[in-house]
């Protein structure tokens, strides 16, 4: 891997595993500096351990994306920490309850609305703030999902809030392009991480969510990641306001009903 992001500065919401710890691994092999910030201390100094194995340098920050202060702290510790912001990804969510929307509990649609959505605008805001008051440009990519672009049953407020992430992500390109700062979003079908053992764990439910996908498999952090470091980087200089779709096939229409387990 080349030095695509030395001498930046980057953090990373919901770095405690799956797709976020692997792209700060990923950042740092970069060149990056990288923070980390999620709720579990034992596993964001994990991550970080991974960090500084990969030959960089790195800080976990305690904090929960739907609590403006923990945003704002994680913001102001990286650039204590490191003297600026270069680049963000803004990654941390939840899944929610799958339940039908007459059966969710409010409490189900807050949480998941508060952390999915709410916690990409607070990133948005601190980070967009530190970045315009730095006058060096920046890259930042929001965490969305396929579920941006289709309704589920049972997960109404989760596709609800990857369809926001998607609106958050062209307003606020629009909003900052003129310092010179990018903002995209990344979008995956199933990734094999702890979120999609939990979704489709089971067996069964594994293999008809494997046959979803024309290339015949799942995908890997490792895969999100590459992309991640790509919008991130100097090569996709002149991407902004819009979102990259890594699914194997799974948008671009239903598999053959011979091939639907
Ligand atoms: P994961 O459960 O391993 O990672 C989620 C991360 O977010 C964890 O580090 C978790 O601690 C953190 N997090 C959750 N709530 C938080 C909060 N309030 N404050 C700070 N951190 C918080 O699962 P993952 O698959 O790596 O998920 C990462 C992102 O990728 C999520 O936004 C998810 O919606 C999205 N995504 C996942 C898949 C998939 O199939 N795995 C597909 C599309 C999108």
């Amino acid at each position: 891997m080349a030095n695509e992001l030395k001498g930046k500065v980057a953090l990373i919401t919901g770095g405690t595993s799956g797709i976020g710890r692997e792209t700060a691994v990923v950042f740092a092999k970069a060149g990056a500096k990288v923070v980390v910030t999620g709720r579990r201390e034992v596993e964001g100094n994990e991550t970080i351990d991974l960090v500084r194995a990969a030959g960089s340098d790195g800080l976990f920050v305690k904090g929960d994306v739907s609590q403006a202060g923990d945003v704002q702290a994680m913001v102001k510790k990286t650039v204590e920490k490191f003297g600026r912001l270069d680049i963000a990804f803004n990654n941390a969510g939840i899944e929610g309850n799958a339940l039908p929307i007459v059966e969710q509990p409010e409490e189900d649609w807050d949480r998941t609305i508060a952390i999915n959505l709410k916690g990409v605008w607070l990133s948005l805001k601190y980070e967009l703030q530190q970045m315009i008051k730095q006058g060096s440009g920046g890259a930042i990519v929001n965490m969305a999902s396929v579920a941006a672009f289709f309704g589920s049953v049972g997960f109404g407020t989760y596709t609800a809030s990857k369809h926001g992430v998607i609106a958050l992500t062209k307003s606020a390109a629009l909003e900052v392009a003129k310092n010179k700062i990018r903002v995209n979003a990344v979008c995956p079908a199933v990734i094999e991480t702890a979120m999609a053992d939990r979704l489709f764990g089971d067996p069964d439910v594994h293999k008809m969510m494997v046959s979803l996908h024309p290339i015949g498999r799942t995908g890997t952090p490792a895969e999100v990641a590459a992309g991640v470091l790509w919008m991130c980087s100097d090569a996709a200089s002149f991407m902004t306001g819009q979102y990259l779709v890594l699914d194997g096939g799974f948008l671009a229409g239903p598999p053959a009903l011979s091939d639907v387990e």
